[in-house]
């Protein structure tokens, strides 16, 4: 097993299966043009063998599939039915969920019981100025019809003052009314928000949503297991929300996250934008790759941050969000 000085490791891998996206987040990409896939993108068998390597090599026991957009990816089917071999405790899926519905049998034959679906707003014209695509109503349906099929939703929502601050208490409401977890994402300062003087102006931190919240309900903290992001709470009698404060209270120090990028980069922190490739290293044959494959992963190790995120300049879309 891959342990640092600070005694992480590798749990949890989160798979960019591709950079293509079918929205054009303002705070993912600048210009509003549709990201495309990069070039080089893993093959599906070159994809599902990475996943295995990285499983086996690095102890990695939770999966996580996003992108992107993993549900428009043409590897999609492919990977989830590919994954009963693997022994995991965990598969989950991020989405911006404007293809939930199609995609929900292939997800139900897959076992996958757990989905997080981006919504940062439940008003209709922010909703297009956020996402410059995709149809609210769209995403509402594909929620509603995972929720009737018994998968557990979280929804992840990104405060962002310009755009959506009337909408944080909105939003908790409907996912307390569905049994559905709320996740408020604090602003990262990745991408072309790095170089930029919107990311001050458009954070929301922790203390500000919970006094939004708090105006309205009691609430109290609850415990997160050691190497969660969030940090949660509990609104008696209505339900749990959780806050990845990742800017407020800071979880490096118990990370244990991995990431692989669509076109075969290993990148061990998501504030450091250096990357391992494992293109050439999928021609070898198993098991002479694990060997290989520990190598990778005891450099990307070494990336973490100690104590808090600083920023990159790199885009999530290529990371895996
Ligand atoms: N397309 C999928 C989706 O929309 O959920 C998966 C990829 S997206 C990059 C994953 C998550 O990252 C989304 O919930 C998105 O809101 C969040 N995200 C992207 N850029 C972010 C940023 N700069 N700060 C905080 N969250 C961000």
């Amino acid at each position: 097993m891959i342990v640092d000085p600070l005694g992480r490791r590798f749990k949890n891998l989160r798979v960019s299966l591709t950079a293509a996206c079918n929205y054009a987040c303002t705070y993912c990409v600048p210009d509003g043009k549709k990201l495309q896939a990069l070039s080089a993108e893993l093959s599906e068998q070159e994809l599902n063998y990475a996943v295995r390597l990285l499983v086996e090599a690095g102890g990695i026991d939770r999966l996580r599939i996003t992108g992107g957009e993993p549900l428009i990816s043409p590897k999609f089917d492919a990977l989830l039915d590919s994954l009963n071999e693997l022994s995991l405790l965990d598969i989950a899926i991020t989405t911006n969920g404007q293809f939930l519905s199609k995609k929900l049998p292939v997800i139900k034959r897959a076992g996958i019981t757990r989905l997080n679906v981006s919504l940062d707003t439940l008003d209709h014209t922010a909703f297009r100025s956020i996402a410059r695509s995709g149809d609210l109503a769209t995403v509402l349906e594909g929620i509603e019809e995972a929720l009737a099929l018994g998968l557990q939703v979280k929804v992840n929502c990104v405060p962002i003052r310009t755009a959506n601050l009337d909408q944080l208490l909105p939003i908790l409401e409907y996912c307390l009314a569905r049994n559905i977890e709320l996740r408020y994402i604090e602003l990262m300062n990745m991408g072309h928000l790095k170089h930029n003087q919107s990311y001050e102006q458009d954070f929301v931190g922790m203390d500000e949503i919970l006094e939004k919240i708090g105006a309205k309900y009691d609430y109290y903290k609850i415990d997160a297991p050691l190497d969660s992001t969030s940090v949660r709470f509990e609104i008696p009698d209505f339900g749990r929300f959780g806050i990845i404060a990742n800017e407020s209270e800071p979880f490096c120090r118990t990370c244990t996250r991995l990431r692989l990028s669509s076109n075969g980069q290993i990148f061990g922190c998501l504030s450091n934008s250096k990357a391992f490739s494992i293109k050439q290293l999928l021609n070898e044959p198993y098991p002479q790759a694990i060997t290989e494959m520990q190598t990778v992963l005891r450099s990307a190790m070494q990336l973490k941050q100690r104590l808090a995120f600083t920023g990159e300049t790199t885009v999530m879309k290529f990371i895996g969000g």
